[in-house]
C-alpha cells in the first residue's frame, strides 16, 4: 500500500518563557492508505499536536510532513485550508454541530465551504447520513438527537466530501460505553470501506477496536504495533 501519511523527524516545539516545549520531538510514522490506527499516550504527550500538524491546522518547526506524497512543512496557511477541506474530515470530541440547523443541514456545511451547489449538497448529505444509518432524522436539529446519533452527524460531515482521511479526537470521550462502541462499529465499516483512520484516544477499550497502535510519550513515538481488532458489535441507531 502506499503511503499517505509519512514524517520524518517531525518536531513541534513551543516557547514558553524562556524554558523550550518540545510537544512533538523527532516523530518517524509512516501511515499507508487503508490503515486504521489509534494514536494513545498520557495527557501532554503530543497526541493532539500530531494529529494537528497531521490535519494541516498546525506546521512543524522542523522536519518533514507528506500528505499523499506532497511534502507540507512549509505549506502557506491557504495552502493548507484547500488540502484540509479536499483531503481531511475531522472529527471531535464534544460534536461541533450547529445547534439551530437541522442534521442534513450541518452535514452540507463543508459542501457550502467547496462551493458546489445546493442540488448536489443535498443529495450527497442525505447519502452521507444514510451511510451513517441516519436516513430517518436528517430534519432533526441536534438537541433532537442523542449523543451517539449527534456524533453520526458529525461523522456523515466528515466523510461528505469523500476524504483521504479521517481524523477523530477522542470521539468517544463525551459518549457512555455501549454507545461508544457503536460508534466504533461505524468506524469499523467506514473502515472496511476502504477510509483512512487516524483517532486519539486515551482508552485502551477504543483503541482495541483498531489495527494499529501507536503510543506517544514526552513527543516521542515510543511503540508502534499491529494489533488482532476487537470487532465492535453493530446496532441500527
Ligand atoms: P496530548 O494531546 O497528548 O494531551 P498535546 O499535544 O496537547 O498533548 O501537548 C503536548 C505538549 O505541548 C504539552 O506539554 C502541552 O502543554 C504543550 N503545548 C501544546 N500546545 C501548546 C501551545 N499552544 N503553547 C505551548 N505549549 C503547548
Amino acid at each position: 500500500m502506499a503511503a499517505l501519511i509519512e514524517t520524518e523527524d517531525l518536531c513541534r516545539h513551543y516557547r514558553s518563557g524562556a524554558e523550550m516545549v518540545r510537544a512533538l520531538d523527532g516523530v518517524d510514522l509512516r501511515i499507508e492508505a487503508g490503515s486504521f490506527v489509534a494514536a494513545m499516550g498520557p495527557s501532554g504527550s503530543g497526541k493532539s499536536t500530531f494529529l494537528h500538524i497531521v490535519g494541516c491546522l498546525d506546521r512543524p518547526t522542523r522536519g518533514r510532513y507528506r500528505l499523499a506524497g506532497e511534502d507540507l512543512a512549509q505549506a502557506s496557511v491557504d495552502h493548507l485550508a484547500r488540502i484540509r477541506s479536499r483531503r481531511i474530515g475531522f472529527v471531535f470530541q464534544s460534536f461541533h454541530l450547529l445547534p439551530r440547523a437541522d442534521a442534513l443541514t450541518n452535514v452540507e456545511l463543508p459542501m457550502i465551504y467547496a462551493g458546489l451547489p445546493r442540488r448536489i449538497r443535498r443529495e450527497r448529505a442525505a447519502l452521507a447520513l444514510e451511510k451513517v444509518g441516519l436516513g430517518h432524522r436528517m430534519g432533526h436539529r441536534p438537541n433532537e438527537l442523542s449523543g451517539g446519533q449527534q456524533q453520526r452527524v458529525a461523522i456523515a460531515r466528515a466523510i461528505v466530501n469523500g476524504p483521504d482521511l479521517l481524523l477523530a479526537d477522542e470521539p468517544t470521550g463525551a459518549l457512555d460505553t455501549r454507545t461508544g462502541e457503536e460508534i466504533m462499529a461505524l468506524f469499523q465499516a467506514l473502515h472496511r470501506a476502504g477510509t483512512t483512520i487516524l483517532l486519539v484516544t486515551h482508552e485502551p477499550e477504543i483503541a482495541a477496536y483498531a489495527s494499529r497502535l501507536i503510543r506517544f510519550r514526552d513527543g516521542r513515538v515510543i511503540e508502534d504495533r499491529v494489533q488482532e481488532p476487537r470487532r465492535a458489535v453493530e446496532v441500527a441507531p
